[in-house]
C-alpha cells in the first residue's frame, strides 16, 4: 500500500528551506570549525531568548540534557527522582544513569501528564527533584507541582523534549523550574539533522558547572576542573537550527491549525476521545493522540489505507521489563496501564495538507461505521 498519509514527513519542510539550509551547512564546511564556535553560540543565545531563559547550553541530545542537569545538581547515589508514568524512556533512564532511583507517578486521565493530586504521596525523605513531562506538547500542572517542590525543597526540572513554545500561564514552559531540558531530535517541533538537544537555566553557577560537564569538565581545553563527559551541540545542527528557529512559531501555529481540524471533524465519532487542552495551556501539538478501544483494529484499518499512525508509548514506563526491579504494585499506574492500549498518534506535521487532514478523518469515520 502506498503511503498516503505519513506519520511524520520531514521532506517538505527541507524544501521549503532548502536554499537557507543549504548554505548554512556549505558555509559551516567553508569555515571548517566543526565543534563550537560562533555559530552554536548565536544559537543558544537565540534560543534562550525565545525561551526566556538567562543561559543555554547546547549538548549533544536531549537525554544527555537531563543526564548533565541531574549530574550537576548532585544528585545521585541513594536519591529518588519523581516522574511521570507515561514519558519516552529517556526520561526515566538518566535518573538510573546519575545512580538516583526513578519513582514513577501515574497521569491523569484528561491531560495525559503526571497526576498531581499523586505526587506528595511518592515523595520520601530521599526525594530530590520532580521531572514533569510537557507530554505530547501540552504543559504538566506546573502550579501544584512548583507548591510542592517549594513544601518538600525538590528540584523542578522540566522535560520540554515535546513542548517547544508551549505555555502555561501565559509563560512559556522551560522558565519555571531549576533548568529545563530539550530535545532537537529531528521528528520533535524543533528539529535537528541528526541528535541535537540543549538545557535551559537562569542558574550562573549551574549553567557554568553544566557547560564545563559537558564538555570534558572545563570551559578552556586542557584546563579540567572536574571529569566530564563529552556532550556538545555539534556546529552543523546548530547550523540549521539557527535557520529553523525563525519559523518555529508559525510552525506551532499550523500544527495548531491541523488540530483545530481534528478535533471539528472527530467529533463524536464512536468511543474516540480527543485530546483535551487545559484553558490555561497553549498547546504545541508534537503529537495528536486520540483514545479508543478499538486502537488495534482502527490501527490496522488505517494502515491498511496508507495512512501512517504511531504509539506514544506502548508500554507505560514502569510497565517496561527495564522496571521489572522495581517491583511496582499491580494498578499503581492504572491510567497509565489502561490507556497504553488504547492511545493513537495520528499523523501531525507543521507541512500536512487539508486534503492529508481530511482523508485521515474519513478513514476514521468509516471505520468506526463499518464496526
Ligand atoms: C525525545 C525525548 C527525549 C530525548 O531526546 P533525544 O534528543 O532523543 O535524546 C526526552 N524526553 C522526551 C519526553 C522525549 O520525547
Amino acid at each position: 500500500m502506498e503511503i498516503r498519509v505519513p506519520f511524520v514527513d520531514l521532506q517538505p519542510q527541507y524544501q521549503k528551506l532548502k536554499t537557507e539550509i543549504d548554505s548554512a551547512i556549505f558555509s559551516t564546511l567553508q569555515e571548517s570549525n566543526f565543534i563550537g564556535g560562533y555559530r552554536v553560540t548565536q544559537f543558544e543565545n537565540d534560543f534562550a531568548k525565545l525561551i526566556g531563559a538567562k543561559h543555554c547550553i547546547g549538548v549533544a541530545n536531549g537525554t544527555d540534557a537531563i543526564y548533565i542537569v541531574l549530574k550537576m545538581l548532585g544528585i545521585g547515589n541513594g536519591d529518588e527522582v519523581i516522574t511521570v508514568a507515561n514519558s519516552w524512556i529517556s526520561t526515566s533512564e538518566t535518573i538510573t544513569q546519575a545512580g538516583a532511583k526513578p519513582v514513577f507517578v501515574d497521569i491523569d486521565a484528561k491531560t495525559y501528564t503526571i497526576n498531581v493530586d499523586l505526587i506528595e504521596r511518592a515523595i520520601t525523605p530521599n526525594t530530590k527533584a520532580i521531572i514533569p513531562v510537557h507530554l505530547y506538547g501540552h504543559a504538566a500542572n506546573l502550579e501544584p507541582i512548583i507548591a510542592i517542590c517549594k513544601k518538600y525543597n525538590l528540584y523542578l526540572i522540566e522535560d520540554c523534549a515535546q513542548s517547544h513554545l508551549t505555555k502555561y500561564n501565559n509563560q512559556i514552559v522551560g522558565t519555571f523550574g531549576v533548568a529545563s531540558t530539550f530535545s532537537f531530535y529531528p521528528g520533535k517541533n524543533l528539529g535537528a539533522y541528526g541528535d541535537a538537544g540543549a538545557i535551559l537555566t537562569n542558574d550562573d553557577e549551574l549553567a557554568k558547572k553544566i557547560r564545563m560537564y559537558a564538555n570534558h569538565g572545563g570551559l578552556v581545553k586542557h584546563q579540567h576542573e572536574i571529569e566530564g563527559i563529552n556532550s556538545r551541540l555539534d556546529t552543523i545542527q546548530a547550523a540549521i537550527l539557527q535557520v529553523k528557529l525563525s519559523h518555529l512559531r508559525s510552525w506551532n501555529e499550523l500544527r495548531n491549525k491541523h488540530a483545530e481540524f481534528y478535533l471539528e471533524k472527530l467529533k463524536g465519532i464512536g468511543d474516540l476521545v480527543l485530546p483535551y487542552t487545559t484553558a490555561n495551556v497553549y498547546h504545541t501539538y508534537h503529537l495528536f493522540v486520540v483514545r479508543t478501544k478499538h486502537r488495534q483494529a482502527l490501527q490496522h484499518y488505517l494502515t491498511n489505507r496508507g495512512i501512517q499512525t504511531a504509539i506514544h508509548y506502548p508500554v507505560a514506563l514502569p510497565n517496561l521489563p527495564a522496571y521489572a526491579y522495581l517491583q511496582n504494585k499491580e494498578n499503581e499506574f492504572a491510567v497509565a496501564t489502561q490507556f497504553q492500549s488504547e492511545i493513537l498518534s495520528l499523523p501531525m506535521y507543521a507541512d500536512l495538507v487539508e486534503e492529508q487532514l481530511q482523508l485521515v478523518c474519513d478513514n476514521i469515520k468509516a471505520f468506526f461505521k463499518e464496526m
